[in-house]
């Protein structure tokens, strides 16, 4: 990567005894809709913070834009925070609380600060509230304000720590996508601090997954999906069966569906353990009677169904595996909804397996 907006290498940060980052290297692109997703706890709000300058590093630098950031205070650098809270001033109008940070710029005159807090209220859908009390305003309204306010001081960068998680789902879903929009409306960087994997996947160019202090894979959406790097990675992005498995040469036998070979198998993961086989729900077919039989299928039995309308999951109990496999379909109109106990014929595939050794 030539010349990254932010560069981080070999961040540590301690709280006392407690190790919060834990050796972070990472660059970050001009324009790059980046995510910080992990469990709760992870660091994902400190490494946000060490961005901003909210955190001192306690071991390596923090580069923006070329520049050591060390003992440069928020207000210096080229980054501005959007809160989960919001922190909207409720004794000021809508304009006024975009309008707060301009409120020292004596290069701006007074109509030229009006101008620019109305083209951030237009940029967020928020076109005439201006003169509205910023108490009078919904959650996903006030979550427009909080962006035009950070907006309107035209950072390089907008940090967002979990801006969508008070939000309702369909408001959140509905922001998600408003604020990709607007991501690349304005071209400039975006970070956002989210625990929701959905959301990570939904929204960005890029995703840093973290556990404990740690970057566990950085990664674009599609391939954290589909080639994670650890069995961890696998199973806290999306849903995936783990199949217990055993190696013999350049053959994997898989608990339930048999003998496989190495060489036929669609991504391999690194890190130790015992060995198993990943497979998504998706990459399974539930076969009806009369299809023609795939090169590879397994019979089993319904063990579970979950109905979401458009789709189903099957849990489905395979002959020599622990655990049933979760299986989704597509209900197609006039399809019919299997029932629990109903036979049901698999046909898989080792391409779409991940190995994890
Ligand atoms: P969440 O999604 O719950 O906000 P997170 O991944 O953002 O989690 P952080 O807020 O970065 O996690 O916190 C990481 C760890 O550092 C946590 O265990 C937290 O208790 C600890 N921590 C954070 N801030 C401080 C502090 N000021 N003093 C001591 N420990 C802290």
């Amino acid at each position: 990567m030539t010349d990254p907006l932010i560069a981080l290498r070999g961040v540590h940060k301690h709280y006392g005894d407690y190790h919060a980052l834990r050796g972070i290297d990472l660059d970050i692109r001009t324009g790059e809709f980046f995510s910080l997703l992990g469990p709760s706890g992870c660091g994902k709000t400190t490494l946000l913070r060490t961005i901003a300058g909210f955190e001192e590093v306690s071991e390596g630098t923090v580069m923006l834009g070329g520049q050591d950031m060390r003992g440069v205070p928020p207000n210096r650098r080229p980054t501005n925070m959007v809160f989960q809270s919001y922190a909207i001033f409720p004794h000021l109008t809508v304009a006024q609380n975009v309008g707060f940070g301009l409120r020292r710029r004596s290069d701006l005159n007074a109509r030229a600060r009006d101008t620019l807090v109305a083209d951030a209220l237009d940029m967020v859908g928020l076109d005439g509230f201006g003169a509205r009390a910023a108490t009078a305003l919904s959650g996903g309204q006030r979550q427009r304000v909080a962006l035009a306010r950070a907006l309107v001081l035209k950072p390089k960068v907008l940090l967002l720590d979990e801006p969508l998680s008070a939000l309702d789902k369909k408001m959140r879903e509905q922001m998600q996508v408003e604020l990709m929009r607007l991501q690349r409306q304005v071209g400039i960087t975006f970070i956002l601090v989210t625990h929701d994997q959905e959301e990570a996947l939904v929204m960005s160019d890029r995703i840093a997954v973290m556990f404990e202090g740690g970057l566990a894979q950085v990664d674009e959406a599609e391939a954290l999906y589909r080639r994670p790097a650890s069995r961890r990675v696998a199973e806290f992005i999306g849903t995936m069966n783990v199949l217990p498995a055993t190696v013999a040469g350049d053959t994997v036998d898989v608990a339930g569906l048999g003998p496989v070979p190495l060489s036929e198998i669609g991504h391999a993961a690194e890190g130790g353990g015992t060995v198993a086989v990943g497979m998504r729900p998706e990459s399974w077919t539930l076969l009806a009677p009369g299809d023609p039989a795939p090169p590879r299928a397994t019979d089993g039995t319904v063990a579970e169904v979950v109905y979401y309308g458009d789709m189903t999951y099957y849990d489905v109990a395979l002959p020599g595996a622990e655990r049933p496999v979760r299986v989704s379909m597509r209900n197609l109109f006039g399809s019919d909804v299997l029932e629990i106990g109903a036979p049901a014929r698999l046909g898989w595939s080792p391409g779409a397996m991940v190995l994890f050794r």
